[in-house]
């Protein structure tokens, strides 16, 4: 039997209307809300119903508050609605009606999109699940740190804020502890600095005051042990008068976070007694000033460069750069400068007293003692060697080797006895 088939006219499918909905948010106060709503439930419905495809599903609504904390139960309906897959399309204003926090709405436009619901924001004439609505969503990413900045603002401003009471806003410091807005005083803390105070006008140096107070088993404010820069510290709080200084630093910027000092670029707040003093207004300024004191005199012993007769004269056989004067328990000798710095290993030379140079450059200048002007005039410069020569560079080209010896344990000692001391010093090692 032959099969019939009927082709069956297929009926036309309706098109799927998109349900639609608006989301308004309404200014408060009740005259002026309900006008808005009306107005704005008029608008979304005008909008919705002429266009083809669209079904009106209803406006949600919320009354703008100027608060920071936002309840929006027409939001949270509207959110419901969509979880519910009853929603396809909201439609709203503009990004800033929809939510007023950049990190909500992006985490509720993603939700959405996950859900199928797409978000109109017809100032920005932006569908959130069209593929501008990627670039929307990074877009106000970038909205997002510019909320963060003005957030770190908020804090900033608050800081000043505290500055302008008087209050320090942060106190990890010696000797006090931050209580409610004062500094109290802590004895044992109290009791280290003014021993450090106290030392240092006694003539002890920052890094002496800092092994004593290791030695003692003293910690500083944030647990470490004491070096010459907490000790510093320290001596040039004027915290410790019982006045404060404020905002002597701040934080850059609001990514980094990074402490600036304060050369002028925001107000600095001085704060007469505000709390108890550790320190008194004469001890501090005693201080200060016997800081400059040997500040000066240390960059003025360093500025200037005492001058020797042998200075710039010797030179380093093994490595070729000039020796240098250095006092030893022993009296002065002249060492390579390399080997002073980076010793035996950047520089096998070998240090020779400044008597035994004295004399070798009397015998070579043939003067009875040692004479400076005869030194200066006659010799260009001398070699210092490994094997205890020295070779006398003379300006008219002649070049005298003198030897010595080394004058400590092995005095006696002759150089083939000292050779065979290395050979089995070297056995030994290997
Ligand atoms: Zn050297």
């Amino acid at each position: 039997m032959e099969k019939k088939i009927h082709l069956v006219a297929r009926q036309p499918q309706k098109p799927k209307l998109l349900r639609v909905v608006g989301y308004a948010r309404v200014s408060s106060g009740k005259e002026a809300m309900l006008h808005s709503l009306a107005a704005q439930v008029d608008y979304y419905q005008n909008l919705i119903c002429n266009t083809p495809g669209w079904q009106y599903c209803g406006v949600f609504s919320d009354e703008a508050f100027t608060g920071t904390k936002e309840e929006r139960p027409g939001f949270q309906k509207l959110l419901e609605k969509c979880r519910n897959h009853e929603v396809d399309i909201i439609i709203t204003k503009s990004i800033s009606r929809f939510a007023r926090n950049t990190v909500t709405l992006l985490e509720t436009v993603r939700e959405l999109k996950l859900l199928g619901v797409d978000v109109f924001f017809e100032k920005e004439n932006l569908h959130s699940t069209s593929g501008d609505g990627e670039l929307m969503l990074s877009i106000l990413a970038s909205f997002a740190q510019e909320e963060s900045k003005s957030v770190s603002d908020n804090m900033k401003w608050r800081i000043q804020t505290n500055f302008k009471e008087g209050m320090p806003w942060n106190a990890t410091l010696l000797g006090y502890r931050y209580d409610n807005g004062v500094l109290m005083v802590v004895p044992t803390e109290a009791e280290v600095v003014r021993f450090i105070f106290e030392s240092y006008l006694d003539g002890a140096g920052t890094q002496k005051i800092a092994n004593e107070l290791n030695a003692k088993g003293k910690i500083t404010r944030k647990g470490c042990t004491w070096h010459k820069s907490s000790v510093m510290k320290i001596l040039c709080n004027y915290t410790y008068t019982g006045n404060l200084i404020l905002q002597t630093t701040y934080l850059s910027d609001h990514i980094t976070k990074k402490p600036c000092k304060n050369n002028g670029e925001l107000p600095k707040y001085h704060v007469e007694d505000a709390h108890e003093p550790i320190i008194s207004m004469e001890q501090y300024l005693a201080v200060q000033a016997e800081i400059n004191r040997r500040t000066e005199q240390y960059q003025r012993c360093n500025g200037q460069k005492t001058i020797y007769p042998f200075t710039g004269k010797l030179v380093c056989e093994s490595c070729g750069k000039h020796y240098q004067r250095k006092k030893t328990a022993t009296g002065y000798v002249w060492i390579c400068s390399t080997f002073n710095r980076e010793g035996k290993s950047a520089c096998p030379s070998r240090q020779i007293p400044e008597k035994v140079l004295e004399q070798l450059s009397a015998d070579v200048l043939k003067t009875v003692e040692f004479d400076v002007e005869q030194l200066e005039k006659q010799i260009e410069y001398i070699d210092i060697c490994q094997d205890c020569t020295v070779k006398f560079h003379i300006c008219d080209g002649r070049v005298e080797t003198r030897t010595w010896q080394i004058r400590s344990r092995a005095e006696s000692w002759t150089h083939e006895m000292r050779e065979e001391a290395r050979r089995k010093s070297c056995r030994k090692s290997q």
